[in-house]
């Protein structure tokens, strides 16, 4: 059920980006790293049974609801525990501001004043209270804090998410502005080799098979107010706008492309088609709209 990558794989990946794009080397360098300890951690994930009663399940499918709320997912504390620590490790070796404020909360988990299995729960219930007294009373940047505990969690994630794909009607385009496993919204939408088109949850990595022209947040249909732009000189990429909701995503066309593909890092190779679509006026998707 779980598919395991290798090293090399990511690696074959991550290169073959590496030498379109020299300016990112350094950013693509220690996303490989922690791509990779991701996938390795996988393999010491002991995940719990979760189970979804048929009554409860009939309703979620009828109605179209995520089969769970973010809240529900099973992290496995030890091994993500293990996997903060080498992530923290792998961003101390980061120009700039990054690698001092990983020293803090390096610091901060060496004296007990922050603990993986304190943190990640606050995180799922995003307790911004707990994290706003964090930053406050231990001055840690909890943009940093924060990616480094979302990154150690998604593994388990992602095999919770496997494990929930069970209950899924897959054999139907799902057609509404979430994942349908965790109601996340989608970090980036893909054309398959065979034109059909699916999205990937920018939260648990679900990845599920969708209509081709429909806003995939505020799940307009309506062709006049939905439009993509094309990259300049990278064919694969484009960029699908809702006119009516101002949102963005990127799009990755595998027919227009023999690189390796590694999906989480096609959502963040491109950054400098974010910073263009926000002057733009569009709004990244995954972002809530009140941020
Ligand atoms: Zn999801
Ligand atoms: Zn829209």
């Amino acid at each position: 059920m779980s598919t395991v990558i290798t090293s090399d794989y990511i690696s074959k990946a991550v290169d073959q980006v590496k030498k379109i794009k020299p300016d990112y080397r350094l950013m693509l360098d220690l996303y490989e790293r922690i791509f990779i300890a991701q996938e390795n951690s996988r393999k010491t994930i002991r995940m719990q049974e979760y189970t979804i009663s048929d009554e409860v399940l009939s309703v979620k499918l009828k109605e179209k609801f995520p089969l769970v709320e973010v809240s529900e997912f099973i992290i496995d504390i030890e091994s993500a525990g293990e996997l903060f620590s080498a992530i923290c490790e792998i961003l101390l070796t980061a120009e700039g501001d990054m690698s001092e404020s990983v020293k803090k909360i390096i610091d901060a988990v060496d004296n007990g004043t922050l603990a993986t299995e304190n943190l990640i729960p606050a995180f799922l219930r995003e307790d911004e209270a707990f994290f706003n007294s964090i930053e406050k009373d231990h001055n840690i940047d909890r943009r940093v804090l924060g990616f480094v505990i979302f990154s150690c969690m998604k593994p388990s994630l992602a095999m919770f998410s496997e494990m929930m794909e069970k209950y899924l009607d897959k054999d139907n385009e799902w057609d509404k502005g979430y994942c349908p496993v965790c109601g996340s919204m989608p970090e980036l939408s893909i054309f398959e080799d065979n034109g059909k088109r699916s999205l990937l949850c920018g939260f648990c990595g679900h990845q599920w098979p969708s209509k081709r022209v429909y806003c995939s947040f505020c799940e307009n249909t309506d062709h006049e107010t939905l439009r993509y732009f094309e990259i300049d000189n990278e064919e694969e990429y484009r960029v699908d706008v809702c006119e009516k909701c101002k949102r963005y995503i990127k799009t990755v066309d595998k027919k227009k492309t023999s690189r390796t593909m590694y999906l989480p890092l096609e959502s963040i190779a491109t950054p400098y088609i974010d910073l263009k679509f926000k002057e733009m006026g569009y709004i990244p998707g995954n972002i809530p709209v009140d941020q």
